[in-house]
């Protein structure tokens, strides 16, 4: 069985997570995906309708980093736990390739379909 290196995914994983965080902090939003308090939408737009829309906008990119974010700490959790480069929900072996074009990727291809 080819495995994949898990210091290599690892160092992969540490670099995804620190951009996904910057990305969010550039957002003005938290690790958890909060929004600041003190944000102020709307600067420069004439009427409230544009400042909600940016907002909703902002909220969107948010919530996908942040599932990105969920699924980079998830294979992290894998790397220590031993069992990274297995699927989390069937257990079959995800294949190297996948792994190294996507480091964060717990399922496998069939339950990723499936899930979503
Ligand atoms: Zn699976």
């Amino acid at each position: 069985m080819t495995t994949v290196d898990h210091d290599l995914a690892k160092r992969a994983l540490i670099e995804e997570r620190e951009k996904l965080v910057r990305q969010l902090a550039e957002l003005g939003a938290s690790e958890t995906g909060e929004l600041r308090d003190d944000l102020e939408f709307g600067d420069g737009f004439a009427d409230a309708g544009a400042a909600t829309a940016e907002r909703t906008e902002v909220l969107g990119i948010v919530e996908s980093l942040k599932s990105q974010l969920e699924a980079v700490d998830g294979a992290l959790a894998q790397i220590d736990r031993g069992t990274y480069g297995t699927c989390a929900n069937c257990g079959r072996d995800i294949p190297v390739a996948r792994l190294q074009a996507r480091p964060a990727s717990i399922l496998c291809v069939d339950c990723k379909s499936k899930l979503r």
